[in-house]
């Protein structure tokens, strides 16, 4: 991109500008490497909750971190399900730590339960409520005692999700980590002897990155990272607290944090307002009895008398158990939801519905949890 300046003392390193995924943007992939192309061996592309999706090149393959504690815990046999192309470089790293690792498409669960028994998997690996969906399709109890080892990525396990897995999988143990694509590496791991395991909690992976916070979000720069394009400063879009423990009763020693959810990329600036989806997720907490911890906002616009208003629709599915009918529910949240969402530090969706910039919210069950998406509770996100 631009010379790199010389850095020899951290007060200089903190004067480097931070990266955002909009500066990222504004350069070709090829413009940002710092190798030649024939010196990469792996492209990968993010989940792009920005609205656009940027590669990045990696000369080695990254995220052993992960498969070494699976595989020191006893791992031998794993299925990943998962829906997007880069998890093929786990496959490269689990096989180096001695891991055998296939990749099923989460689109077509049911097709891929044969195979638990037919390669005597002990690990699977996928976002909770992935996992939670496929360990429900195991009609043979067998195949569910067989799973020794979960490990979680891509959504925070809430509380009813990870109750529900442990009945389901009642011998496994859970392994979380934190990792994003576009670093290549875990940048958090958890495992079933740490000392928390509230779902935001994490021990800052001590290799090959080197973490900040700012302003309460996370900065990560790659350390000695075999990638063909180091990021430096960059901004993550997580929220974090830092919390520092001693010793913790995994044997981790070191800087350990909470993520406290995403930073301003999950939000729409609409009608002058911002609509923040963990407000919206907030809100919905109150009836967490009735809902799956999933939500799809949907804004829609249309001009009416002349006016443009906007329609909030909340895409949510109900539990089975739920007491209420679907639209005495759906009648509650519409209330809750108009009378408290805040748009900005003045101004509630009440406001906005009342000068008819808004139309009172429409809540719509779907039957059931959108299997297509790594959703942590609030990202099925359509505009
Ligand atoms: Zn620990």
């Amino acid at each position: 991109m631009t010379s790199s300046p010389n850095v020899s003392t951290y007060d200089e390193f903190q004067k480097l500008p931070i990266l955002d995924r909009a500066t990222l943007n504004q350069f070709s992939p090829v413009d940002r490497l710092c190798t030649p192309i024939s010196a990469v061996d792996d492209i990968r592309s993010t989940s792009g909750t920005s609205g656009q999706m940027p590669l990045f090149y990696f000369r080695t393959t990254g995220y052993r971190h992960m498969a070494r504690v699976l595989v020191q815990a006893g791992a031998r046999r794993k299925i990943y399900l998962w829906g997007y192309q880069h998890v093929i470089t786990h496959v490269e790293n689990d096989r180096l730590e001695g891991l055998q690792t296939v990749i099923c498409d989460p689109q077509q669960l049911p097709q891929h339960v044969p195979l638990v028994s037919a390669m005597k998997a002990d690990t699977l690996a996928g976002t909770p409520s992935l996992l939670l969906l496929f360990g429900q399709l195991l009609d043979n109890i067998d195949d569910r005692l067989r799973i020794r080892f979960l490990e979680l990525t891509g959504e925070p396990g809430r509380p009813q999700t990870m109750m529900a897995l442990r009945q389901v999988f009642p011998l496994a143990k859970i392994y979380h980590h934190y990792a994003m694509g576009e670093m290549g590496l875990e940048t958090g791991i958890r495992t079933p002897k740490c000392d928390r395991q509230d779902s935001g909690y994490f021990h800052l992976n001590p290799e090959g990155i080197f973490a900040e916070e700012h302003k309460g979000e996370l900065l990560l720069t790659h350390l000695n990272t075999p990638t063909a394009f180091p990021l430096i400063r960059y901004k993550t879009g997580d929220r974090i607290n830092w919390l520092r423990h001693d010793r913790c009763q995994c044997g981790h020693e070191g800087i350990s944090f909470e993520l406290s959810g995403r930073s301003n990329v999950d939000f729409v600036r609409i009608a002058g307002v911002e609509l923040r989806y963990d407000e919206i997720a907030g809100l919905l907490t109150q009836f967490d009895d009735a809902l799956e911890p999933y939500l799809a906002v949907e804004v829609s616009e249309h001009i009416s008398d002349a006016k443009q208003q906007v329609t909030l629709i909340l895409k949510i599915v109900a539990k089975g158990a739920a007491t209420l009918g679907t639209e005495q529910l759906a009648e509650q949240i519409c209330g809750v939801v108009s009378q408290n969402l805040k748009l900005s530090a003045t101004t509630r969706l009440k406001d906005m519905i009342d000068a008819r910039y808004f139309t009172s919210p429409k809540v719509k069950f779907l039957p059931e949890l959108p299997v297509s998406t790594k959703a942590p509770g609030i990202r099925l996100v359509e505009r």
